[in-house]
């Protein structure tokens, strides 16, 4: 976010004389208060000033590298997530790769019947799978998926920053959005409830540059 040459002067003000009034504000710089109305708006929403109702306002003390900051450590992945595309570990390699195509995805989470989390299929995973020169017709996807526990994850409340920190250090396109729970016939694990990629990072990043 870039401040005008005004919104700045308003900053120094604040940060000078706060806790000030809109009026006093647009006093010491010889101008109207409906015409600083919109800049005190742009500089409360962006959390650079505090505004107290018959007190005035006040610097927050937060630089702009900290309120994006704090945006992006506060919004949780369940805010920006995609549903997950799901296949059986009986799938076979040929239909996991239709799946890809016709659902527009780059992974598929493999579940158990019970709905549990079981694993991961990449792109690359499937294109290595044919070069072998199998029968993909009847090689299931749980021959070459990446098992759990090795599955990296995120929890619906964890921040789209602890997402986009795994997909970077653990070098994944995607990470399956889960909840922990005891199926009915008592096994414990995770649930898929949706899909973070890179495209959700992404679309995030671009939206966040809008202001919005
Ligand atoms: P691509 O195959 O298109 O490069 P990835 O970089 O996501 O896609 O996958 C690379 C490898 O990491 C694959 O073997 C895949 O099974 C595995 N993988 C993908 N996503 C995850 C994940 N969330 N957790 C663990 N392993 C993953």
């Amino acid at each position: 976010m870039e401040l005008t040459k005004r919104q700045e002067t308003i900053l120094e003000i604040v940060k000078k004389n706060g806790p000030i009034t809109g009026e006093h504000i647009a006093d010491q710089l010889n101008l109207t208060r409906a015409t600083l109305r919109p800049d005190l708006a742009i500089l409360t929403m962006a959390g650079l000033l505090e505004a107290r109702p018959r007190v005035g306002y006040f610097y927050s003390g937060k630089t702009i590298d900290r309120v994006l900051a704090e945006k992006i450590h506060g919004v949780p992945v369940s805010d920006i997530k995609s549903v997950p595309i799901v296949v059986s570990e009986q799938c076979s390699v040929y239909d996991a790769v239709v799946t890809m195509f016709i659902e527009d995805v780059g992974t598929l989470f493999v579940v158990t019947e019970g709905g549990l989390l079981e694993g991961v299929v990449s792109r690359k995973d499937l294109l290595k799978i044919t070069l072998g020169g199998q029968d993909i017709h009847k090689l299931p996807v749980g021959v070459v998926m990446t098992r759990m526990p090795n599955v990296i994850m995120v929890d619906l409340d964890d921040s789209v920053w602890l997402a986009a920190h795994k997909m970077i250090t653990h070098e994944v396109d995607a990470l399956p959005v889960v909840r922990k729970i005891t199926t009915k016939k008592g096994l414990e694990g995770c649930e898929v409830v949706g899909r973070i990629s890179k495209t959700n990072i992404v679309r995030f990043f671009v939206e966040l540059g809008e202001g919005s």
